[in-house]
């Protein structure tokens, strides 16, 4: 049997239909239950929740057992072959349950007729939330491609298993353990930057927590029962819809973004203390109030800070349902052409701000990785993050002006401060008007041909390039879906987004950069320890080898997306030959497992590396020989050769891709490939710096992989140069010394 496993995983669209007809927690469960068994061709399949107060696994729904078991069945951690998985973190598969010593025989639960048995941990990082198992009549029937759908599978609904969990506790009480620019003095605050881009208009401030200010009872039209259960159903119709929405747009980082706010919504516990409050004549809007602030006082008595984050979800939830009661949730052109500056926000409220047409967003909290940066990146929002508390104090009708490329923020901004966000506007609209005349190829006047090709970090960068005429994908930031999930993706996983990018390619090269986090990107879910220098700790290609079930994962998916396409591997900062070596070995060990599997998948796949540390200057005809390709990572190698810290505003202006000592490494990388006849590439920030073009041709790059927003202005760059000329410009630029000298070679102009 060769079942196409992909087809068996559930998508994002069919976990959200699960959430339109169930009525409470327990059915939501049962449901999920019910579309595993169904996905996975399996007779059983039970969901099992584990209380680290007693230390127990609890059956809460099954599809196949008896459902007088359900409440009933308990497990200690390691008992059984259910516990085991859990202690462990491991899956279990067994072809016959029954022979492993460690089998539990339960009866009355109708166990009998089945015999192979797989039991899935659901985690997120190291902590316990449950555990999933399937059962089948048939003896051995659990493949090992099995386990990793059905791990695909707990992984996506681990988050919202997680939130059910939670909510059923706090509904039991098992952890009820709880209770103007004058007026502020700004004029310009300096932010990080969350998402690029300019926005100029008038400022609005969202309420810190908007059900602090509800108004009192009297203030409001009297409500009843039936207006709350009607703004119920209508909050939870937008919910669905939003959740459809973004995965339309965003299938790679989609996963169920908003399934913490439409469980609330199924919680009979939360309905019924809000519904007994207004049964006592409380109004709605109070008493909706009042039980938010409960549970949010709950969440907050929870020790593990991930799961106090989860206050923001209710909180969230009570505000939509508040704003559905008084009816002054789509006040459309409230937020239009403004620039928002909120305390924190959700990820549904970026979404809700990019459907209002709001012209940027200031964050008081959050990070630049936070989901909400990712999502207004991909959402074309420009967002910086400055904690300024001063700036939500801001009175109507100030201006703001928002650069997210330098991360600042101008209060009433002058004229001169207009004038240039007036210039950038100009450009970008020339931009657009340039993209009508770009050609597929790219040609220097004096005929040299020059490859433009996009950086992608998130699948929906796809169609822009694709528009912009992009000749492939030079770097493809493999690390996206792995920082806005809430655990490691799936081999599976990778394997759709990564088959969704070849696909949408149409057979043009794509080079599929692997993991590349740590330093700025961390995820949230992995516990790094306590690391004095992140930008020098354990990142990139040397967290893939520290890890490699991950890597393996991520390699495999990789091959087998591009089993009829070439395709390119890339590893970053590689700072050895002997690190290519074992990443190299990586990868054929995993050409040899699919082998033996029998998957489709690539078997040569060309193999090629980052160029971003110094220590590879040295070792350049090393690697060159054992490396198809180089492509220069100016943005990291400009960091660690000048020991500037990309993202630290206080050493801005010594970070300088044109020093001389950087100029001299890339004439010497590009030199060097060359003569080993290797690919070289650039897909730094400099590839789409047309102030740079000229020196990087005249050194011999050939191949450019940027932003492909920025492809029009560069292929007009290129076009307009002459290589010849482009080379005696490097040489006398090489010649050179001073950084001053140098300078005066990199403005906007110079051919
Ligand atoms: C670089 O360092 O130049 C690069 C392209 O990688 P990233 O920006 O993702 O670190
Ligand atoms: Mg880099």
């Amino acid at each position: 049997m060769n079942r196409d496993h992909t087809k068996l995983i559930c998508d994002v669209g069919e976990l959200t239909g699960l959430f339109s007809d169930t009525a409470d927690l327990d059915a939501f469960l049962q449901k999920i239950a019910e579309l595993t068994a169904a996905h996975m061709a399996a007779d059983v399949c039970s969901v099992y929740l584990y209380y680290d107060d007693t230390q127990e696994l609890v059956l809460r729904a099954t599809k196949g057992l008896s459902s007088a078991s359900i409440g009933r069945v308990r497990l200690k951690l390691g008992e059984g072959l259910t516990g085991k998985a859990l202690a462990d973190m491991q899956p279990v598969c067994e072809g016959e349950a029954r022979n492993h010593p460690g089998y539990r025989y339960f009866p009355d639960i109708g166990e009998e007729p089945y015999h192979a048995f797989l039991a899935v941990p659901i985690l997120r990082g190291h902590n316990r939330i449950g555990v999933m198992t399937l059962q089948s009549a048939q003896p051995d029937y659990f493949t090992p491609e099995d386990v990793n759908v059905f791990k695909a599978i707990c992984s996506q609904v681990a988050n919202t298993i997680e939130m059910a969990k939670l909510l059923m506790s706090i509904g039991a009480g098992i952890h009820a353990t709880g209770p103007a620019a004058e007026a502020t003095g700004l004029k310009l605050v300096k932010g990080r930057i969350g998402s690029e881009g300019f926005a100029f208009g008038e400022v609005a401030v969202v309420g810190l927590h908007p059900l602090e200010d509800v108004p009192c009872e009297d203030a409001m039209a009297p409500m009843t029962l039936a207006d709350f259960r009607r703004a119920v159903a209508d909050t939870e119709r937008d919910l669905q819809d939003m959740q459809r929405d973004i995965e339309d747009r965003l299938f790679d980082v989609a996963s169920l973004i908003f399934s913490a706010q439409i469980l609330m919504l199924k919680d009979q516990g939360f309905l019924s203390r809000i519904e007994k409050l207004i049964e006592e004549d409380v109004h709605p809007v109070q008493a909706v109030s009042r039980i938010v602030r409960y549970y949010v006082e709950r969440f907050d008595g929870m020790p593990n800070e991930y799961i106090r984050e989860k206050k923001y979800d209710v909180m969230d939830v009570g505000r939509r349902v508040v704003e559905k009661l008084t009816g002054c949730a789509d006040d459309r052109n409230q937020f239009a052409g403004k620039v928002v500056v909120a305390q924190e926000m959700l990820p549904s409220d970026t979404l809700k701000m990019s459907s209002r047409q709001v012209a940027g967003i200031v964050l008081l909290s959050g990070g630049v990785t936070s989901h909400v940066a990712v999502l207004s990146r991909s959402l074309n929002l420009p967002l910086i993050i400055a904690d300024e508390p001063r700036l939500l104090m801001l009175p109507v009708g100030t201006k703001l002006l928002i650069d997210g490329t330098t991360g600042n923020i101008y209060i009433d901004p002058g004229e001169e401060v207009i004038e240039t966000f007036q210039e950038n506007q100009r450009l970008r609209a020339e931009a657009a008007t340039i993209q009508t005349n770009l050609k597929p190829v790219t040609v220097t006047r004096d005929g040299v041909r020059v490859y433009l090709l996009a950086n992608i970090n998130l699948l929906g960068d796809a169609s822009v390039a694709l528009d912009y005429l992009a000749e492939g994908v030079g770097l493809y930031r493999t690390e996206f879906p792995f920082i806005i999930r809430s655990d490691f993706p799936t081999e599976e996983e990778q394997y759709l987004i990564y088959r969704r990018l070849v696909e949408s390619m149409r057979g043009r090269e794509i080079t599929f950069r692997t993991l590349d986090i740590g330093g700025d990107k961390m995820l949230s879910y992995y516990d790094y320890g306590k690391e004095a220098n992140p930008f020098l700790g354990l990142r990139s290609i040397r967290f893939s080898l520290r890890h490699r079930e991950i890597f393996e994962q991520q390699i495999r998916a990789i091959l087998r997306a591009a089993c009829d396409t070439p395709v390119r591997i890339m590893f970053p900062m590689i700072s050895s030959v002997d690190e290519l070596r074992q990443a190299k070995g990586v990868v054929a060990d995993c050409i040899a497992q699919l082998k033996a599997e029998g998957l489709p998948h690539q078997a040569q796949p060309s193999i090629g590396i980052m160029i971003e540390l110094p220590s590879v200057l040295e070792i350049l005809d090393d690697l060159a020989a054992e490396a198809a390709f180089f492509s220069v990572g100016t943005n990291d190698l400009v960091q660690y050769m000048l020991a500037v810290d990309r993202t630290n505003e206080k050493v801005a202006d010594l970070y300088l891709p044109h020093h001389p000592a950087v100029l001299r490494a890339l004439a010497r990388i590009a030199r060097t490939a060359l003569r080993h006849g290797r690919d070289v590439s650039v897909c730094g920030d400099m590839a789409h710096d047309p102030r740079y073009i000229p020196f990087l041709v005249g050194v011999g790059i050939r191949k450019f992989s940027l932003d492909a927003r920025y492809l029009p202005k560069v292929q007009e760059t290129v076009s307009g140069l002459s290589a010849a000329a482009a080379q005696r410009l490097a040489q006398t630029i090489l010649g050179l010394s001073g950084i001053a000298e140098v300078s005066k070679f990199f403005v906007v102009g110079v051919r």
